[in-house]
């Protein structure tokens, strides 16, 4: 019998932590604040957003959105960045990805301050998760490392397959699970015969961004499978697990959605109020 690993009920224990931790703070006298960056009209980005304030009023954090229009120019978005780099009232900086084509991604996140930058993917930022010396995590995996935790699931020594390489979620994933003694692949679209290499693991995280990419053939009996998929299929949200399929295999899976999904915002929240701490010299 598989077990659902509730991305709903983790994040809430997470932003309850994170809430008080806000709490205590502000008896300190010490705010916390957010400033969230979006540039031009995309949909996705504008609900995540959306969300993201929702999250930081319900948690007592400050959020700031800065909904800057399309035609924006490095100029001005860097402008920004700095006045942020500089508002004291500001303890963490997100500017939503992807930009629009004609701004230098890599510029504006190298602009960030590295101690406000809650997503993590400041260079210095990603040196020190590889040093296994950290401040802050990129969320969605962090988000799982809180999943796993959470089960009480046991790293050390496990056997762990990351499908995916990206900056984001694959590279850190398979850095942070290394540093709790996972022995780690991390595979991507040159793999050969990734279902053998697949079917080895203890714990198999997918960040594919293929819908039900992962079969039934590819998991080992009493898996722990995490799904980071968010794919829409006619309108419907499928993760890169064929959950229906896979999850009679598993000892514990994520669903999608209420997996990983609400874990990211809960970690953005997490690492804002780890970012106000150490600004502060509470920690
Ligand atoms: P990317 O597109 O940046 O990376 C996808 C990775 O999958 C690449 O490394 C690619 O390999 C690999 N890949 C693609 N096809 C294959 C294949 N046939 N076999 C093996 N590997 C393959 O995606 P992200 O990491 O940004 O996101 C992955 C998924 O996670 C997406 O669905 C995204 O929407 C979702 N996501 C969910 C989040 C959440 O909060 N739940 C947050 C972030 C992402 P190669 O490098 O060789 O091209």
């Amino acid at each position: 019998m598989y077990k659902i690993i509730d991305g709903k009920i983790i994040s809430g224990s997470v932003k309850d932590r994170v809430a008080k931790e806000v709490a205590e703070l502000k008896q300190k006298g010490i705010t916390t604040g957010l400033a969230v960056i979006i540039v031009g009209e995309d949909p996705a980005s504008k609900v995540y957003v959306a969300n993201k304030k929702k999250a930081c009023e319900a948690l007592g954090i400050i959020s700031e959105e800065y909904a800057l229009p399309e035609s924006t120019t490095q100029q001005e978005l860097l402008a920004l960045i700095d006045t942020l780099n500089k508002k004291e009232s500001i303890n963490g900086i997100l500017c939503q990805l992807p930009l629009p084509k004609h701004l230098n991604e890599d510029e504006v996140i190298n602009a960030i301050l590295p101690e406000k930058d809650v997503d993590a993917f400041h260079p210095q930022n990603v040196g020190k998760i590889m040093l296994g010396d950290y401040d802050f995590v990129p969320c969605t995996p962090a988000g799982i490392m809180e999943m796993l935790d959470y089960e009480g699931i046991d790293i050390s020594g496990k056997t762990c397959v990351v499908i995916g390489r990206s900056n984001i979620v694959g590279k850190p994933m398979g850095m942070l699970l290394l540093h709790k003694n996972g022995t780690i692949t991390i595979c991507h679209s040159k793999t050969k015969d990734l279902s053998s290499v697949c079917k080895k693991a203890d714990i198999l995280v997918a960040a594919v961004g293929r819908p039900n990419f992962v079969t039934a053939d590819m998991v080992k009996d009493g898996a722990v499978v995490i799904d980071v998929g968010i794919n829409r299929v006619d309108g419907k949200l499928v993760g890169d697990v064929d959950f229906n399929a896979v999850k009679d295999k598993c000892a514990a899976i994520t669903p999608v959605p209420g997996g990983v999904g609400p874990m990211t915002i809960a970690m953005l929240m997490q690492n804002t109020v780890t970012a106000s701490k150490k600004q502060n010299k509470v920690i």
